[in-house]
């Protein structure tokens, strides 16, 4: 079962004034952890802590000499230039670290002058993807996106029968997955039109956002050792947001027999911040399928999953177009829902990852799939919220989208709200679509 403590207490308070500041990602009871380093000076990526609108350089705490212990020992493993080494000590060490860095931001804590000099705002750095990945695997555990992505592409057969039985998946691409604030080419490739009789090769007129959260992984397992139910989450790090940006006119031609490839695999942002599961704590809620479904094989349940293995967290999708941003206007929210909507959780997908003695590493990620809910307002694709392109989504500027355009920015953002407890949030997560590349002469078709 879930365990509070005093980090996760509404009432605590920092010295650093803007962890204070109403409707802040960063309040004290978060304490994300990212790889950062100053803009524009060359100095090494380091791990570091958002506190409101500044990050608590861990490389220049640990000199500080402030730490002791566990905390100690995974400050000195978040001083690399990524995460790995901090992911595979494990929860015990995590959480000293994080129960020493909210004792000593605390108003009043003995640590504020040793400690504030360890401060670099947000807003003079830039941010690297969190940890060397070795492996991406991407989940489908939303069963209203995946029964509206298969009325468009089966629409006899939507739901596959395997659906309600095994957490889908398919392994993806680390090497192309950025972190928020990039812009990426839209891609080119095969395509074709039903009608036609070959296909054309040329850039994605079907380039599509998908709203995911992102689960990187912390201690691993053995080749040949399956995680128990009882066990996942303790391989858990901590969850980001996640753009599984998606071509899907490529997707549509490529995807049988074997699942998606290039129309996934060039571009994928993350968030910069990762909210570890004991910030998450208080966001917890039960977890079933719906009584007349099939209820998940044995090797996918456990009490504590079905007792609050699901999050409440609220999702949002914003896109900004290039009039908008030349007319100063700022993002326009598409679409919002909440991760409980999913119908697999976090430890039924590292459970059933592990299940045939699959080995995870530290650092490994996993994108949830599509977190769409179950009403339209809260599909997290265009794909679907424009029924497959007959309804386009319309914008306060009187524009239109079907699907993303070149120049359009999207942004996903994500929250945790509870009574009784601090509102944390999750950052954004944003990416610009820039126009294809121009195609050779040989490449025309
Ligand atoms: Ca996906």
């Amino acid at each position: 079962m879930t365990i509070l403590n005093e980090t996760h207490d509404a009432g605590l308070q920092s010295w650093v004034a803007s962890a204070q500041q109403a409707g802040t990602d960063f309040p004290l009871q978060n304490l994300p952890f990212g790889s950062f380093r100053r803009r524009g000076g060359g100095e090494a990526f380091r791990g570091g802590v958002a506190i409101g609108d500044q990050i608590l350089d861990l490389a220049a705490l640990c000199a500080t000499g402030t730490l002791q212990g566990d905390a100690a020992a995974a400050a000195q493993a978040a001083s690399a230039p990524r995460l790995n080494a901090l992911m595979a000590l494990g929860g015990k060490a995590w959480s000293a670290l994080r129960l020493a860095l909210s004792r000593g931001l605390r108003a009043g804590a003995a640590e504020q002058s040793a400690w504030q000099v360890c401060l670099v705002p947000q807003a003079e750095a830039e941010y690297a993807v969190p940890a060397q990945i070795g492996d991406y695997t991407d989940f489908y555990t939303s069963i209203h996106h995946a029964t509206n992505i298969g009325k468009q592409f089966r629409p006899d057969n939507p739901l596959l029968p395997n659906y309600q039985w095994v957490p889908i998946g398919y392994h993806g691409r680390s090497s192309s997955i950025v972190v928020s604030g990039q812009a990426f080419r839209r891609p080119v490739g095969q395509t074709k039109a039903p009608d036609a009789a070959v296909p054309s090769f040329g850039p994605c007129k079907r380039l599509d956002i998908e709203l995911e959260l992102g689960v990187f992984i912390g201690p691993g397992n053995a080749l040949g050792e399956p995680v128990a139910m009882a066990d996942a989450e303790d391989h858990v790090f901590g969850i980001c947001l996640l753009n599984d940006w998606s071509a899907r006119d490529i997707q549509a031609w490529e995807y049988q027999p074997l699942g998606p490839f290039l129309s996934k695999n060039f571009a994928s942002t993350v968030s910069p911040w990762i909210i570890t599961l004991e910030a998450l704590a208080p966001y917890r809620t039960a977890f079933a399928h719906p009584a007349a479904d099939p209820q998940p094989l044995p090797y996918l349940q456990s009490t504590a999953n079905s007792a609050e293995g699901a999050f409440d967290i609220q999702l949002a999708f914003d896109l900004q177009t290039p009039r908008m941003r030349a007319a100063g206007q700022g993002y326009v929210t598409v679409a919002q829902t909440s991760y409980r909507h999913a119908y697999w959780t976090v430890a039924q997908m590292v459970a059933h990852h592990t299940v045939n003695g699959c080995n995870l590493q530290p650092g490994d990620f996993m994108g949830s799939g599509t977190l769409s809910g179950p009403t339209l307002d809260q599909a997290c694709a265009l794909i679907e919220l424009t029924m497959g392109g007959k309804k386009p989504v319309e914008l306060p500027d009187g524009e239109q989208r079907i699907y993303l355009e070149d120049g359009d920015s999207a942004r996903l953002r994500g929250w945790c709200e509870r009574a009784g407890f601090a509102r944390i949030g999750f950052g954004s997560c944003e990416g610009t679509v820039l126009p294809a590349r121009s195609l050779g002469e040989g490449e025309k078709t």
